[in-house]
Order: C-alpha cells, then structure tokens, then sequence
C-alpha cells in the first residue's frame, strides 16, 4: 500500500467509526490538547481499609468465577435484598482493557448482566467504534446490586462493595481502564475532580492507566455528549496500540 492508499484507507476508517458513533453528524473540531494528570491518585488499599473483608475467601479466590460463587449471595449491605439478580461481571476473564460503570440499572438487575439495556447497546457500538468487541473486554461496576430507582450509590454501599472490583481488577489485571460516568470515576480515583477535568487526562489506578469519558446512560440523555465519548475513546485506542507496538 502506497503513502496515498494508506491516508484514503486511514480516512474511510475514521468516517467508518465516527459514522457509527453519530450517524449521518460528522464531527470535524479539532481534538482538544491532551492533559497530563498531576500526580497519580493515591491507590486503595483494600486489606488496610476494610480489615474484616481481608479474611474473607474471596480475597484469595484464584479466578473471576470462583470469586463470582463466594460472593453472588452478598448481603453485605441492603442492597442485597432489594436485588433481583446480582451482577458480578462479564467477559474475558483475561482483558487488556477493562470497562467500569457505576451500578446496574433495571436490566441488567433483571439479567444479571451489566450492561445490557439501552446504554449497554450503546456502549457495545462505541467499543465497536474503536475496534474493540465485547467480549474480548471485561465489564463491572462499582456495586453489584441495583440501586432502587437507579438512584446514586450511597457512601456506605460503595465501601462495602467496592474491594470485589478491587479484587476483579487485580484478577484481570487489565493494561487500560475505561471508567464510565463521573460516580465510576471519582470512586475508582479517590478524587472530586469534575467530569470535565477527568476526561481530558489520563489517570492510574495502581499503575493501570484509566480513561474516563460520559456514561452511555448519560449519552442516551444528553446526546451532544457524544462528541468528547468519541475524542476520549479515540484516545484510548491510540494508547492502546502506542502500548501494544511497545
Ligand atoms: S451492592 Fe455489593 S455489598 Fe451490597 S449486597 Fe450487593 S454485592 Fe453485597
């Protein structure tokens, strides 16, 4: 392929993506400058914050589906007897990049499933968007139980929850992080930051760099936040396969 074929070719597979993000809009502003983020976030520390919890079997299981059997019963906090089906995760159990929401909706408590309304559709299209499959990524949130109402978690179960995504992550031990929506992000970072400030920088949780762009929720509200979802995932292709040519 020549110099010429290769923009042509380069060019028909940016419309490609950005057509199946937008339809018929074609976005054409410039990409904003890319921030560097201050300083890494300090990281959790699960078996010094939640003691009682570093006992537990499932700090120690040796897989994601083991882990699954010791915790899908979890009434840890009361969300767990207002649940119709825990949702522990989905996909490749051995991920490089690893997509976090905050909490399942009413579908996905119905299947089991994160991600697997509406917004799970949309999050499939803007994987599939920058080359990624679903299945060959891994997908969990923050709590594992819906929130009535899909109202915001409470402090209380996200402390209680939290260490198993602490635990899924260093199961799959994913080279990228996508975290979707500001509650996702400002849990897994430990910061206030708004959601404007965290998705022009890429952060680290315990050395794995974590992109942060707008829940599909969100998307499927407010469509014109489209627009930066597709520069963020745009830019977490491109330290994707920066990371894979190194
Ligand atoms: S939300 Fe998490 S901590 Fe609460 S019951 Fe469900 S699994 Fe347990």
């Amino acid at each position: 392929m020549d110099g010429l074929e290769k923009i042509l070719s380069d060019a028909e597979t940016l419309l490609r993506q950005e057509r199946e993000l937008y339809g018929g809009t074609i976005y054409r502003e410039p990409m904003k400058k890319q921030r560097t983020a201050p300083a890494p976030p300090a990281a959790p520390v699960p078996s010094a914050d939640v003691p009682a919890a570093a006992a537990a079997p499932w700090q120690s299981a040796p897989d994601l589906a083991a882990m699954n059997r010791m915790i899908c019963t979890c009434t840890q906090c009361a969300l767990g007897s207002t649940r119709t089906k825990f949702v522990f995760g989905v996909g490749d159990p051995n991920a490089d990049l690893m997509v976090i929401g905050e909490a399942p909706g009413a579908d996905e408590d119905a299947q089991g499933e994160p991600f697997v309304g509406r917004a799970g559709q949309l999050l499939n299209k803007i994987l599939e968007a920058v080359q990624f499959r679903r299945e060959e990524v891994y997908i969990a949130n923050i709590l594992k139980c819906r929130p009535p109402g899909n109202r915001k978690p409470e402090p209380g179960e996200v402390e209680q929850c939290e260490p198993y995504l602490w635990r899924q992550i260093e199961l799959v031990k994913p080279k990228f992080i996508l975290c979707l929506g500001l509650t996702a992000a400002q849990t897994l970072l430990r910061t206030t930051e708004s959601m404007g400030q965290l998705r022009l920088s890429t952060h680290l949780y315990r050395n794995t760099p974590v992109i942060v762009t707008y829940h599909p929720a969100a998307l499927l509200r407010n469509p014109n936040w489209k627009r930066p979802t597709w520069e963020d995932v745009q830019r977490l292709r491109k330290l994707y396969d920066e990371a894979r040519a190194t």
